[in-house]
């Protein structure tokens, strides 16, 4: 194994610095998990680790005065799902990371770690992106600000440069009469990573049609995958199990989808049309949309 030193800044410019200096042979270092497996089985050889849990404004996780919730990146998932924070402003992410990987991982990995490694089976990638989220990047040659559905480019690659150091991500409040949903469909095991995540989220107008709508499909494909064009049809219409079926369907037809060892990508397929429909019927509940309506249903 080639020489690699490991090394524990505690100021933000200083590691900024080293990935300047260093350029694709430092790696960045956030909860490790990622890391280390990829150490330990020879996939990667850095000749620089550069851990970030001593840089104090990464560990940051508030509620700025926009209203925008900022996770730092050395936050964990367990600090995000246990945040009262979170919880009030944007519960769902609280309500995802329960449901990723275990309490032992989930004690040490991080958001943004998770992010950044752009694994296509990972859950916070669809949400994030279904909430508008961002993923704030910085470097010596100064900030930028990346949506979180164009920072996955495809099976771990993202739209990060080796100078740059993503320091948070950003996430927008929803008006509160949205509803939001994330359902995870896994084919191994309860702490698998998924075969499959649809986020949903729609909000209501006056009269209870869609005002605005949104759905994105997580590990079906190489990244998050959203059907402006199908959305677009939806706004304006009462989200009634008509159009469900409609927006199922025209998903299932649309999403690429993969084969791998958690299911084929016929099986994916089927199920995208599955959990479109129902991510969307428990988003529309959460959002009151059937009980305007007069009807019931259920998830
Ligand atoms: C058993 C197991 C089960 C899992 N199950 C799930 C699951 O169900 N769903 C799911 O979504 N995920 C799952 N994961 C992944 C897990 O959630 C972690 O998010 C992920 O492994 C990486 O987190 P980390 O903080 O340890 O990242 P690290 O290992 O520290 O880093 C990951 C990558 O991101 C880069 N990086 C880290 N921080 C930064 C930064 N600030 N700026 C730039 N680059 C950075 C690193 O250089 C590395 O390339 C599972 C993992 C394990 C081991």
């Amino acid at each position: 194994m080639m020489d690699c030193t490991v090394v524990a800044p505690t100021v933000l410019d200083e590691v900024l610095a080293l990935l300047a200096s260093a350029g694709e042979d430092a790696v960045p270092v956030a909860g490790g998990v990622w890391v280390t497996l990829t150490l330990r089985h020879g996939l990667i050889s850095p000749r620089l680790l550069v851990h970030l849990r001593r840089v104090p404004e990464l560990g940051r996780m508030v509620v700025e005065p926009t209203g925008e919730l900022v996770i730092g990146a050395s936050i964990t998932h367990r600090a995000v799902e246990r945040s009262s924070l979170v919880r009030s402003h944007s519960p769902i992410l609280a309500e995802m990371l329960a449901e990723v990987a275990n309490v032992r991982v989930r004690e040490q990995a991080t958001l943004v770690g998770n992010l950044c490694e752009a694994d296509p089976a990972s859950d916070p990638p669809t949400v994030l992106a279904a909430l508008g989220a961002s993923v704030e990047l910085l470097s010596r040659r100064g900030r930028r600000l990346v949506p979180v559905a164009d920072f996955v480019l495809g099976a771990y690659q993202t739209a990060r440069a080796p100078d740059e150091l993503v320091t948070a991500i950003r996430v927008p409040p929803l008006p509160p009469r949205a509803g939001v949903a994330y359902l995870k469909f896994r084919t191994r095991s309860h702490e698998d990573r998924p075969a499959l995540g649809v986020a949903a989220v729609v909000l209501p107008d006056d009269a209870g049609r869609i005002a605005a709508i949104d759905l994105v499909v997580g590990a079906a494909g190489d990244h998050p995958q959203r059907v402006p064009s199908v959305l677009e049809h939806a706004r304006g219409l009462p989200l009634d199990e008509e159009l469900v079926t409609v927006l199922a369907s025209a998903y299932a037809g649309a999403v690429e989808t993969v084969s791998d060892l958690r299911a084929s990508a016929w099986y994916r397929r089927e199920m995208v049309r599955v959990f479109v429909a129902r991510a969307l019927r428990l988003a529309a509940k959460r959002a009151g949309l059937y009980y305007q309506q007069g009807g019931s249903m259920d998830a």
